[in-house]
C-alpha cells in the first residue's frame, strides 16, 4: 500500500491519482471508481491476491468490516480478474472510454479530471501538484478546447520535466509505463 502511495504521486495520471487519494481519504470508492481504478491497478501488475489484500486493507478502515468485504466486494474483484461469472478477463479502461462514458456524479471520483472537473477545481488541483502557473494556463486552454488527452499529455510533460513525450497519450496505463521508463 505504501508503495502504491509513492507510485501514485510519481507515476499515476491525474485520474488515478485522484481515485487513489479518495480511496485513502474515505476508505471507500463507489462502483465506477472501483472498476476504473481496480482495472488500472491490474494493468500495472497487481495480482488478484494483491488486489484483494489492497482493497480489503483500505475498506476495513472505513464502514465495511472484513465479513462484509468478503461477501460484498471480493466477488466483483475476482470477477474483474476473470475468476467469476462469465470469466471475462477485463482490460483496463482507455482514456476514450473514461472520457466518453459513465460521467461521475456527486460522491464519485472516477472519470477524467480534465473532462469532468470544473476548471477552478482543476486549477487548484494542478497548483497543489506543483504544476507551474504557465503550465496551468496551457493545460486549461487545452481543456477549454476540449483537448482533454492533450491536456493530460502537457501535465505529464510538466510533472516529468520533459519537452515532448513523443507519443500520443491514449491510455492511463501507457501514462504509467512511460513515466516508469523515464524515472528508472
Ligand atoms: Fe486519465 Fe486519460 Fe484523463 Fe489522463 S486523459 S487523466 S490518463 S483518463
Amino acid at each position: 500500500l505504501e508503495q502504491i502511495d509513492a507510485l501514485s504521486v510519481k507515476s499515476f495520471p491525474l485520474c488515478m491519482r485522484q481515485l487513489h487519494k479518495a480511496l485513502r481519504d474515505n476508505h471507500h470508492l463507489r462502483h465506477g471508481g472501483r472498476m476504473q481504478y481496480g482495472l488500472f491497478l491490474k494493468g500495472i501488475g497487481l495480482t488478484l491476491e494483491q488486489a484483494l489484500e489492497f482493497w480489503k486493507k483500505e475498506f476495513v478502515k472505513g464502514k465495511v468490516d472484513a465479513d462484509k468485504f468478503d461477501k460484498g466486494y471480493a466477488y466483483s474483484i475476482r470477477h474483474s480478474y476473470g475468476k467469476e461469472g462469465k470469466r471475462t478477463d477485463y482490460t483496463p479502461y482507455s482514456c476514450m472510454k473514461i472520457i466518453m462514458s459513465n460521467p461521475p456524479s456527486q460522491g464519485d471520483y472516477h472519470g477524467c479530471p480534465f473532462r469532468h472537473c470544473v476548471p477552478e477545481l482543476l486549477r487548484q488541483k494542478l497548483q497543489s501538484y506543483k504544476v507551474p502557473p504557465s503550465g496551468i494556463t496551457q493545460i486549461l486552454e487545452l481543456v477549454k478546447g476540449m483537448h482533454y488527452q492533450l491536456a493530460c499529455q502537457k501535465y505529464f510533460e510538466f510533472v516529468h520535466d520533459v519537452e515532448d513525450i513523443g507519443f500520443s497519450l491514449n491510455h492511463p496505463n501507457r501514462y504509467f509505463t512511460e513515466s516508469q521508463r523515464l524515472l528508472s
